[in-house]
C-alpha cells in the first residue's frame, strides 16, 4: 500500500445495495452461558461483588487495602476446586510439594496446548451467499451508507467524517484499521481460503474450550458417550473476523452463536441424520473416534461435530487440557441440559483490539 501508516483511505464507490436477505435470527434465545460461568466463578470466590470492584484498582484510593481476609471457618469452595486441580495444600500429608505439582500442572497444560486438534473429517463446499445483515455505518449506525472503505470495500460509512473517525479511533474496539487488511482478504461475502480453515476453526474451539470441555464431560456422565454437536447459522469467515462495532460497543452485524448439542452415536443416526442428511459422510470418522481408543474417548478428548453456515462439515478431535476433577466441577452448570448456546463475541470480546 503506498498510502502511510495514519492515512484515511479514500472514499470509494458508493456501497452497493445489499440484496434483501431473510436475516438470520440467532439473537433469539438468551445466552447465559457466559453469565453462568462468571456467576459461578464469583460464588467461588470468598469476596462479595463489591469488594471485588474494588480490586478493578482504577479509583481505589492510594494505600487502600486489600479486603481483610475472610475468618477461618473451614475450607472454601475455592479450596476445594484448588485441592480437586493441585493436591492437598501445604502442612497436611502430601502436601510438601503442592507448588512443584502446580508448575508440573501448568508445564502439562502448556505441552499440551501445543498439542493439535486431530481433523478425522472434513467437507467444504463452495460457500453460498451468505445472508448479511442491514448494512450500517460501521461508525454511527446509520442506515443506508453510502461509502465503502476504499482499501477493503467491506466497510461501510454514511460520510467521510464517520469513515475518518473509524479509522482513527481508540478505544476498546480499535476502529477499523487494524481490521482492514483482514476484511480485504476475506472479501464480501468473506470467503475463507482453503489453507486458512483448520487454523481458523482451531483457533474458535480453543476459544470455546472452558465452555466445551466441562459441557462435554457433563454430557458423558448423564447421558453416555457421544461427541459435541456445534452447529452455528453463521459462516467460518464471519465467525473468524474481528465485527464490526458502534463506538458504544454495539455489535453493528448480526450476532454470532454458536449451539453445541451433546450427540449419542444412535442420536446422530437416527435424529441427527434426519434433519441434516448432508452429515452422513461423518460418520466413519465419529464412529472411530467414539469407538477407536479403547473407552478413553470423551475422557481425555472432545469430539467436535462442526457444521457451519458457510457448508463447512468437519470432525475433529481436540485434547482436554484440565483436570477432570475441575472439569466436573465446572460441568455442574450444565446439570440436565443437552444443549447451550454461546455468543462468540462474548467470550473472544476481551481479545480483540489488544
Ligand atoms: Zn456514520
Ligand atoms: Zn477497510
Amino acid at each position: 500500500m503506498s498510502s502511510s501508516d495514519g492515512a484515511v483511505p479514500a472514499e470509494a464507490a458508493p456501497a452497493k445495495p445489499e440484496k434483501e436477505s431473510p436475516g438470520v435470527d440467532v439473537a433469539t434465545g438468551v445466552d447465559k452461558a457466559m453469565d453462568d460461568f462468571s456467576q459461578r466463578l464469583r460464588s467461588l470466590s470468598p469476596y462479595g461483588d463489591d469488594e471485588l470492584r474494588a480490586g478493578d484498582g482504577a479509583e481505589r484510593p492510594a494505600g487502600d487495602a486489600l479486603p481483610p481476609p475472610l475468618p477461618d471457618d473451614g475450607p472454601t469452595p475455592m479450596d476445594e476446586l484448588m485441592r480437586e486441580a493441585f493436591g492437598p495444600p501445604d502442612g497436611e500429608e502430601g502436601g510438601d510439594d503442592r507448588a512443584a505439582r502446580g508448575l508440573k500442572k501448568v508445564a502439562e497444560l502448556e505441552d499440551a496446548a501445543a498439542a493439535p486438534p486431530r481433523w478425522l473429517h472434513e467437507f467444504a463446499p463452495e460457500p453460498p451467499e451468505e445472508a448479511t445483515a442491514p448494512p450500517l455505518c460501521w461508525r454511527c449506525g446509520a442506515n443506508g451508507p453510502r461509502h465503502t472503505c476504499a482499501q477493503c470495500g467491506v466497510a461501510a460509512y454514511c460520510s467521510r467524517e464517520c469513515q475518518k473517525a473509524d479509522w482513527g479511533k481508540r478505544g476498546a474496539f480499535g476502529g477499523h484499521k487494524p481490521a482492514c487488511a483482514e476484511y480485504k482478504r476475506l472479501g464480501r461475502p468473506p470467503r475463507v481460503p482453503g489453507e486458512d480453515r483448520r487454523p481458523l476453526l482451531e483457533r474458535l474451539l480453543a476459544q470455546l474450550r472452558l465452555y466445551m470441555w466441562p459441557f462435554a464431560v457433563r454430557q458423558i456422565e448423564e447421558r453416555g458417550r457421544g461427541f459435541v454437536f456445534l452447529q452455528s447459522e453463521v459462516s467460518l469467515a464471519t465467525l473468524g473476523l474481528p465485527a464490526p462495532r458502534s463506538p458504544c460497543g454495539r455489535l453493528l452485524e448480526h450476532r454470532r452463536s454458536l449451539i453445541l448439542h451433546h450427540v449419542t452415536l444412535a442420536e446422530f443416526d437416527g435424529e441427527i441424520c434426519d434433519a441434516f442428511p448432508g452429515l452422513g459422510g461423518a460418520r466413519p470418522a465419529l464412529a472411530a473416534a467414539l469407538e477407536g481408543d479403547g473407552g478413553r474417548a470423551g475422557a481425555g478428548e472432545a469430539i467436535v461435530l462442526v457444521r457451519l453456515a458457510c457448508g463447512l462439515v468437519a470432525v475433529v478431535v481436540t485434547p482436554i487440557l484440565l483436570d477432570p476433577g475441575v472439569l466436573r466441577r465446572m460441568g455442574e452448570e450444565y446439570a440436565g441440559k443437552d444443549c447451550i448456546q454461546i455468543d462468540v463475541d462474548e467470550v473472544a470480546g476481551t481479545e480483540q483490539g489488544g
